[in-house]
């Protein structure tokens, strides 16, 4: 089944309701029905793109956007929502990859979207958002349009196209089909103790993957979303007061942030009762002090990439309940996920044995736009390897210890970057780690580490290496461990970069590399 029918059934049976809320804005279910509906008749007659041409959209999360998402859900088009942080060749680069044919901006990218379309084979830039339009205006064109539905569209054709966050290279178009969509959201509609008729804050953009439970999960359950334009800390908590949220979700990444407010507590927020983090590790220090900021709620660990539309495991409420070593798990695999941890010949590892791990599903993407479908095996599965080293344990359930290609090996020993940052991060004084390799003459590659730490902090790199001597074994503690008073560059999609935090710290002691 598409994930038409999840949305269509959901904005008949839920008329009243307020489906999308942002800013001083808010339409109904079937308001938004309405509106949706209009949008696929701008896309299919008004622009006269065919229901597997491609549109894309460039703007911070807000109203019309999620419409335009959703027209493409009904079987419009397909949309491509683009990172607002790339740069312009990026942007274009994407454009022409994806071979878009329109181009959807908001005001702030009114200058971007024209130099765009002079370089790309974009033939239209439409304006949208409620100011003072300086192109054409979607919020015209959709006054003008006529409710239509587009015809059903099969499971098998494609949902849309969105691209990876870009941490391990070039960012890659994924292709997800409208039946893996739906499937993904079956999955996550069975995690948490919230089902239906919720109110979601949904604060991650909407380029991101991480946003599918905004503009998929709640939409199908007849549940409002509350769409923030960007993270912004004091805002979510305002916003959650003033809607009365259930329920958001994290970059893990952040949740340090939104800790240091004071009103980001239970007492003060009594109506969040879930809360969901992922797409990049979280501190345990910092889960535990989540976890007693809000002692009463459900917590959720969603762990997931963009080719696989969002989820593979989920370390779910109970989980968090019952503790133990289960907590900087990522949790066990969502119904009807496979996932096995294989070695570098391709054979699977035993418990308890670090690997890649790969997965399969049926909401995996069809394959990377412009590059072959994914190969099945014997049986006809389709297994996606997902850059990831990892190892399952004996209850099943699967730890992360970082990115393959980011795997550390020092005098023939493997170091996982992850727990090394882990264990930098237990100490108080250090806020974010980035654990890195280095070209080293004597043991091939040595360990280094850049910590965050607050402006007052009264620690030194000897300091850290003796905290490290406690947890870990010789070979892993860093050999140099440089401290710096200020937050990491993030992504695009708010994970620490990085390859940048790397750079900028060869730049800094260009005469400790190379040098062992
Ligand atoms: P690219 O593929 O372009 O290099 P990316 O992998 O960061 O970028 P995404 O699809 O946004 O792009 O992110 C998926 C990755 O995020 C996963 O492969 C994993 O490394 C990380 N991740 C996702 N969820 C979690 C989680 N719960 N805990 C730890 N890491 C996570
Ligand atoms: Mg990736």
């Amino acid at each position: 089944m598409p994930f038409f029918d999840l949305l269509v059934n959901a904005c008949e049976q839920n008329p009243g309701r307020i489906a999308v809320r942002c800013d001083n804005e808010a339409s109904s279910f079937s308001e938004h029905f309405s509106r949706i509906s209009r949008a696929a008749h701008l896309l299919r007659m008004t622009l006269g793109l065919a229901s597997n041409d491609r549109f894309a959209i460039l703007s911070r999360n807000s109203v019309d956007y999620l419409e335009l998402i959703h027209a493409s859900l009904l079987g419009a088009a397909i949309v491509v929502p683009l990172n607002v942080r790339s740069s312009e060749p990026e942007l274009a680069a994407v454009l022409r990859d994806a071979g878009c044919r329109a181009l959807f901006f908001s005001d702030e990218f009114c200058g971007v979207a024209q130099r765009l379309k002079d370089v790309t084979e974009v033939e239209h830039i439409i304006q949208i958002g409620d100011s003072q339009p300086s192109y054409t205006a979607y919020r015209g064109l959709i006054q003008e349009a006529t409710e239509w539905l587009p015809k059903r569209p099969d499971g098998s054709d494609t949902a849309f196209i969105m691209y990876t966050s870009g941490t391990t290279g070039r960012a890659k178009g994924v292709v997800i089909e409208h039946a893996a969509m739906a499937n993904d959201i079956y999955k996550t509609g069975i995690v948490t103790t919230l089902t239906q008729g919720y109110t979601f804050l949904l604060h991650a953009p909407l380029f991101h993957i991480a946003s599918i439970r905004g503009f998929g999960l709640a939409p199908a359950t007849g549940s409002t979303v509350v769409l923030l334009p960007r993270f912004d800390p004091p805002r979510i908590i305002q916003e959650i007061k003033a809607h009365d949220v259930n329920t958001t979700s994290f970059i893990a990444s952040t949740v340090r942030n939104m800790l240091e407010l004071p009103g980001f507590h239970g007492t003060a927020l009594p109506s969040l009762t879930t809360i969901g983090y992922g797409s990049a590790p979280m501190h345990p220090a910092v889960l535990r002090r989540l976890m007693s900021a809000f002692p009463k709620a459900e917590f959720v660990n969603w762990y997931g990439m963009t080719e696989t539309c969002g989820h593979v495991s989920v370390l779910n409420g109970l989980d968090h309940k019952l503790g133990g070593r289960r907590l900087t798990s990522c949790g066990r695999a969502m119904p009807g996920i496979g996932v096995r941890v294989i070695d570098e010949a391709g054979l699977p590892v035993s418990h308890g044995t670090v690997g890649e791990i790969t997965v399969s599903g049926d909401n995996l993407m069809r394959g990377y736009w412009n590059q072959p479908p994914l190969k099945t095996d014997h049986t006809g599965t389709s297994w996606y390897p997902t850059g990831d080293a990892g190892y399952l344990d004996d209850d099943g359930y699967l730890h992360l210890v970082g990115r393959i290609r980011d795997m550390i090996i020092t005098g023939g020993e493997n170091v996982a970057p992850g727990e090394v940052e882990a264990a930098l991060c237990n100490h108080p004084e250090v806020h974010q780690a980035v654990v890195f390799g280095m070209d080293d003459l004597k043991w091939g590659e040595a360990v280094y580490a850049c910590v965050s730490a607050p402006a007052n902090a009264q620690i030194s790199s000897d300091q850290l290496r003796a905290h490290c001597r406690t947890q870990l074994a010789g070979y892993k503690v860093p050999k140099t461990i440089s401290i710096q008073h200020n937050p990491f560059p993030m992504s695009g999609s708010n994970k620490i970069d990085r390859n940048l935090v790397k750079s900028l710290y060869t730049q800094s002691y260009p005469d400790k590399t190379n040098t062992h």
